[in-house]
């Protein structure tokens, strides 16, 4: 990538020249450890070798982590999907910055001056002047908040919930927005921020005079952090009943740091516990994931209004690791059905490790208010997802006439559709043959065979454009250094790959199809480990084996 050498004009006419990116580059990959980077971003690191890690792929959907990270050489790199790279590949390509966003956000973050080239044009602000828009704009909210007085309705909106603002957790959470919405707009322009970029920023809008507005008015404000703990943007709870904005909450506007369908309220304070305890709750609004950390699950999300997405899901499941819990809180109504039935749906990388706790009339804040106990028993109420749905399909069914149990297996069927792990199928369809009585057979046959599709997807060909497997690289690598081939009978390899292991064996030609495979395979490997035949081969092909034997592992369940 051509980076160019940078001239800036000030402002006050003097030409500056900035310091070549290049230098800023190298100073962030020496600074910043690519494990601990990672883990900054939700993942769980498992140690698998001197100075070699694994981890669940982020750019795939997996049980077992194939995704290797290298402390050696700051990169990663998949053997489930052949993605790979640094730092920046990784921001480029799971947040969807550009190159110079990248740099930019990882210069801010550790601390390294970095000018970048801004060809004069203002339309763009950068990352660092919206973040530090957010930055004082949550001061001001918390100023507000904290000069108010004991029997404000903000205040009291609060101590009736029986929850204390001075928790160590989050006494920083709460602001307030104040009834003068140019009030902050002004102290913003008097540190010279535009009204551009404050609106930029996500926090405010121009009105039909032209003038630049904050989006809350009289509001309980909640501030929302990245996962390194950073003010992004806020929700504002609506305080008095006849305010001119009937909405309940208000979120900021979408910006280049804040994205809603990416972030979850309290996600920074979870991650910690939640990849301790290996399971995470999602429950409906703030004050529910407030009540939950004053009963010390402070592993609780809120996803603040918005659709949970895969996004969602996948930073999940990063949090609480192959074998965790993704426990959602679900209102017992039909729009909580809806809401359990949506988020099962949208999300099959996370359909397995599912679970739902059914509350009643009350929300968790509600519980926590009446009975801090009642709060952590429901929560260790827990079923699977599926079952819960299956359930409650069964309930809006009757179940003792031959058109009810029709009704149900096909209302089931539509969800059992989504369903893309094998074994979670299988439960499912067993499930359903417990909650109604229909033999298991019985339904295999209503749903069109769909279930014996699933059990026999592996392919017995190996197509050019399918996904490279572990077993690409691993018999990639023994094509290309024979010595290894030895060692190759010990591994196991299923149906497909086996016969291909066996013509490596035995020295015989390979199809094309394969062959480019290989090459692709190798190069990429050689792209990641700087992978020469003198480096390291052993050492490479033993974390192979590894990733293939857990793979097995994960499939002998199926059959
Ligand atoms: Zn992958």
């Amino acid at each position: 990538m051509m980076i160019p050498h940078v001239m800036v004009e000030h402002s006050c006419g003097i030409i500056v020249y900035m310091e070549d990116n290049r230098k800023v580059i190298e100073q962030i990959k020496s600074s910043l450890s690519i494990v601990d980077f990672l883990e900054q971003h939700g993942h769980k690191l498992i140690k698998s070798g001197a100075n070699r890690w694994k981890m669940l792929c982020p750019f795939h959907d997996e049980k077992t982590p194939s995704c290797i990270v290298s402390e050696a050489y700051n990169s990663y790199h998949c053997f489930g999907c052949g993605a790979s790279g640094d730092v920046f590949t990784y921001l480029e390509e799971k947040e969807g910055l550009d190159f110079p966003g990248a740099i930019e956000m990882l210069a801010d973050d550790l601390g390294i001056e970095y000018h970048p080239y801004d060809n004069n044009d203002d339309s763009h602000t950068s990352r660092k002047t919206l973040r530090a828009i957010t930055e004082l704009t949550y001061n001001a909210f918390k100023n507000q908040f904290d000069a108010l007085s004991e029997d404000h309705p903000a205040k009291r909106n609060i101590s009736k919930r029986n929850i204390s603002t001075e928790n160590k957790e989050n006494y920083w959470l709460f602001g307030w927005s104040g009834a003068d919405d140019r009030r902050i707009v002004k102290g913003l322009n008097s540190k010279g921020y535009t009204d551009a970029q404050i609106v930029e920023a996500g926090v405010a809008k121009m009105d039909q005079h032209g003038l630049c507005r904050m989006l809350w008015k009289d509001r309980l404000m909640f501030v929302i952090r990245d996962l390194t703990g950073k003010p992004v943007g806020f929700t504002g709870r609506i305080v008095y009943d006849n305010s001119t904005d009937p909405r309940k909450y208000v979120n900021s506007s979408d910006s280049p740091i804040f994205h809603k369908s990416n972030i979850l309220f309290c996600e920074d304070i979870a991650k910690k516990q939640a990849s301790k305890d290996n399971e995470v709750f999602v429950v409906e609004g703030q004050f529910d994931v407030i009540a939950m950390q004053h009963i010390n699950k402070s592993n609780t999300v809120a996803s603040s209004g918005t659709a949970f997405t895969e996004n969602h899901a996948g930073m999940l499941k990063r949090m609480v690791g192959e074998n965790g819990k993704i426990i959602f809180a679900f209102d017992a109504d039909a729009a909580g059905q809806k809401a359990a039935l949506r988020t099962f749906r949208n999300s099959p990388s996370i359909q397995y490790i599912s679970f739902a706790t059914i509350t009643g009339e009350k929300d968790a804040s509600d519980m926590y208010r009446d009975d801090p106990d009642s709060l952590m028993k429901q929560m260790q109420n827990i079923k699977p997802l599926y079952q819960h749905i299956i359930d409650w399909t069964a309930k809006q069914n009757d179940m003792t006439s031959e058109t009810g149990r029709n009704a149900f297996i096909n209302d089931c069927m539509e969800t059992y559709e989504t369903i893309t792990d094998p074994v979670l199928a299988d439960n499912y369809i067993t499930y359903m043959s417990l909650s109604s009585g229909v033999d298991v057979n019985t339904i295999r046959a209503k749903s069109k065979g769909k279930s014996i599709q699933k059990k026999s997807s592996e392919k017995i060909i190996i197509d050019e454009n399918d996904d490279l497997q572990p077993e690409d690289y691993m018999l990639a690598l023994c094509y290309e250094q024979p010595h290894l081939i030895d060692k190759l009978g010990d591994v196991n390899m299923s149906g497909r790959y086996d016969l291909v292991k066996k013509l490596i064996m035995e020295k015989k030609d390979i199809p094309d199809v394969i062959m480019k495979r290989f090459i692709v395979a190798n190069e990429g490997m050689r792209k990641f480990e700087k992978y020469s035949p003198l480096i390291d081969i052993d050492d490479l092909f033993d974390a192979q084996k590894q990733v293939i034997d857990m793979k097995n592992k994960d499939n002998s369940i199926i059959t």
